[in-house]
């Protein structure tokens, strides 16, 4: 590993116009598809790039396999008079051949370790193709499931998000300092930094308008989280904090990620944002929206070419100071050097290919089978008996649409169908599907009904399409489409035992269809094994363990709808003369249709007592909660037992609960357990309308339960001083 003298001295030997070459990123397709409008000339064409232009690079996104790595990086190297490798960065968001179930159904495994594993995967698989960076995890906070991107969320509570944050970050990068010698795995870049998860009315690319004391409480501890554990970048967000874009925020990036945060690593923009500053309306050209972004601290700009137009003409004039440049350039040349790039350029590319391997599919499968959640299972419909006669019908039982949104290198043609691995299960199957899921037809309907008639119970394959949802994908409707709830309820009419088998990447307005089915189990988008772990659910030879982490509104018109909400002036439930009066809606009502937290499996698990240690807690002590919990059934079981707080007095508004630990069990029939849940002194505060993080005095309130809704009595812990 070079040291840091020797990038230094790298560094010295560069022109201003190699400098600005290493903060330049742009896909191989790019130099054909907008030379014109960009200004940027020189054919790379196909993929090669004639030797000079490759020069104007610093790191490559989107390379499509390892041929074309070692290809571009090889020419790269010719032609760089410094020998500095290129960077290739990727979106492997959830996999990269091997698909495994997508962000926001990870989060409801509630299994951080699970997690850590299929990103580790991702991170083997992405590294033998040449990427050295992964633009994954997604961190933002989200609260409206309009907004498509929140299939790559982990949903509306923070603490979760932490920790799936940590989970996906270890399972890229392993530990951050053996990086370097570690091929099988790369570089995490958390985004969007920050704010992007509160786009108004969920509509992408929206304004945001978010206050700093709603940021460090809510926003910022999952990225906290992400770089304690040692994550290399940080992408910009698209969005304003404070009407001053973030790619421009000299707030956000100076102040809060490299002052307050003391991160060191990479930044980067998010693909064009720097270009988007003229847009945005801060600047009148791209002159402007370079300068305004290197200051902020935008160290890469991702598919524009503001800096390579302009930077070296702007330091040359003295607008810029050359150490501003200096230290992006050197943070780059230091994340190549931590990735072990210039020793070797081709880092992963040697490494045996495990693609859709055995060992990946079976990553794969079990983390799909863990991210299911079953909402409803009326007189136990599920599992379904494997002799009886079931019919699967509509328009995703022979979908390949299993893998998700944000999929690049996975092939759908290699993915099998849900029939495929339902008939191998099911002995006396019939499979009806439809062509489309908006436009269905009334014979395929009068098919389904017919089969339904001659069948014991009816799985409905249903749901939206994963290009519904994803970046660039809100929807102001999300119900399943018109057409996919008339063949519900017309197949409900001739059989009553109705499985649902949802396929989405957000929460969806179930309301209109949930009482015509006895069970309802959401599939996500499962990915490679989505399939073979669905018909392993449903036929119960594994049990549906996963929770929400979003809750399911009743009518779009209650979002966003988040469990952790501020108490208001009017609880809806207020005994009293103003209770007609209270902040309520008209029509429908303040609960979700299932809560944050929520999910059923085949078996029960009971908490028969549970207590706080110590319940007078001096400062910095650690308060010790300890649950015990049983399964009386006769089938074992997993739940994820949940501790919430309420801080009853504070300086802000508190939430009316938060969940504080969460921890997931899988107990034999005829067994207790007790578990400890343990907080620390320092996470029993919160953020104040000037962003000081205070720990009060006074008393805490403690529940827990099986979801959020359903809690158990409070109990008290008193907090004897404050910091
Ligand atoms: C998305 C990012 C993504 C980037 C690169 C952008 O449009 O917002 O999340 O990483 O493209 O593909």
């Amino acid at each position: 590993m070079m040291e840091n003298e020797k990038l230094q001295v790298l560094l010295s030997k560069m022109t201003v116009k190699q400098k600005v070459a290493q903060l330049l990123q742009l896909n191989p397709f790019y130099f054909e598809a907008d030379r014109n409008e960009e200004q940027i000339t020189g054919p790379m064409t196909d993929l090669h790039v004639t030797e000079e232009e490759i020069g104007l690079v610093g790191s490559i996104l989107g390379v499509p396999d390892a041929e074309n790595a070692r290809k571009i990086q090889n020419q790269h190297l010719t032609t760089d008079p410094n020998k500095i490798p290129l960077l290739f960065m990727i979106d492997a968001i959830h996999g990269y051949k091997t698909i495994y179930p997508i962000p926001l159904a990870m989060a409801g495994t509630f299994n951080p370790a699970i997690v850590e594993e299929t990103a580790s995967m991702s991170a083997y698989e992405t590294s033998t193709q040449g990427h050295h960076v992964t633009f994954s995890p997604m961190v933002d906070l989200v609260r409206d499931a309009r907004w498509g991107r929140v299939m790559e969320a982990s949903g509306e509570d923070v603490y979760v998000n932490q920790e799936m944050a940590r989970a996906f970050v270890r399972g890229y990068q392993g530990p951050a300092n053996e990086l370097h010698g570690n091929q099988e795995k790369i570089a995490a870049c958390v985004k969007h930094f920050a704010g992007y998860g509160m786009v108004e009315g969920g509509r992408e690319y929206n304004t945001v308008d978010l206050s700093r004391k709603e940021l460090f409480q809510n926003h910022l501890p999952a990225y906290e989280a992400a770089l304690d554990e040692g994550a290399k970048l940080v992408m910009s967000a698209f969005n304003l904090f404070e009407g001053v874009p973030v790619s421009a925020n000299t707030y956000i990036f100076r102040d809060i990620l490299r002052e307050r945060l003391a991160f060191e690593g990479v930044t980067i923009s998010d693909w064009g944002a720097v270009k988007e500053l003229v847009y945005h309306g801060v600047t009148g050209g791209k002159e402007g929206a370079a300068e305004l972004a290197l200051k902020a601290g935008i160290d890469i700009e991702m598919m524009s070419s503001c800096y390579i137009e302009y930077l070296e003409v702007l330091v040359e004039r003295g607008e810029i100071e050359t150490a501003i440049l200096d230290e992006a350039v050197l943070r780059i040349l230091t994340l190549k050097n931590d990735l072990g790039l210039f020793e070797n350029p081709y880092r992963g590319l040697d490494l045996e290919n495990k693609e859709l391997s055995e060992e990946h599919l079976d990553i794969a499968r079990r983390a799909a089978e863990e991210s299911f959640v079953l909402l409803k299972n009326d007189e136990q419909t599920l599992p379904l008996n494997t002799e009886a006669k079931v019919a699967l019908v509509g328009p995703f039982a022979e979908s390949d649409d299993l893998l998700g949104g944000w999929v690049i290198f996975g092939k759908r043609d290699e993915t099998p169908v849900l029939a495929t691995k339902f008939k191998e299960t099911f002995t006396n199957a019939t499979v009806v599907p439809t062509a489309d899921h908006q436009t269905i037809t009334d014979a395929e309907i009068a098919e389904a009904v017919a089969a339904a008639k001659l069948s014991d119970s009816v799985v409905l394959a249903v749901g939206e399409t994963s290009d519904e949802s994803g970046e660039a994908s809100s929807r102001s409707n999300i119900q399943l489409a018109a057409a996919q709830q008339k063949l519900i309820k017309a197949v409900a009419e001739v059989n009553e035992n109705i499985t649902l088998v949802i396929f989405n990447g957000r929460p969806l307005e179930l309301t209109g269809i949930e009482a015509y089915a006895k069970a309802i189990l959401i599939a996500w988008f499962p990915g490679s094994e989505g399939a073979n772990a669905l018909t392993r659910v449903l036929s119960g030879k594994v049990a549906p363990s996963a929770k929400l982490t979003m809750s399911f509104p009743r009518a779009v018109g209650q979002v966003p709808i988040y469990y952790n909400q501020l108490p208001t002036g009017r609880p809806v439930d207020a005994a009293d003369a103003d209770a007609a009066f209270a902040s309520s809606y008209l029509d429908v009502a303040n609960t979700p249709l299932y809560p944050f937290g929520y999910g059923l499996s085949y078996g029960e698990l009971t908490i028969t007592d549970w207590s706080i240690a110590n319940t007078q807690l001096q400062k910095d002590e650690a308060v010790s909660i300890e649950v015990t919990v049983a399964n009386t059934g006769t089938t074992t079981t997993s739940d994820v037992v949940q501790l919430y707080m309420n801080d009853p007095i504070a300086a802000v508004s508190r939430p009316i609960k938060e969940l504080k630990r969460f921890h997931k069990l899988t107990m034999a029939p005829q067994t207790t357990a007790t578990i400890t849940l343990t907080l620390l002194y320092k996470e029993l505060g919160y953020y104040d309308s000037q962003t000081n993080y205070r720990i009060d005095a006074g008393e805490l309130h403690f529940t827990v339960g099986f979801d959020s809704a359903h809690v158990s009595e409070r109990k008290t812990l008193t907090v004897k001083e404050g910091s």
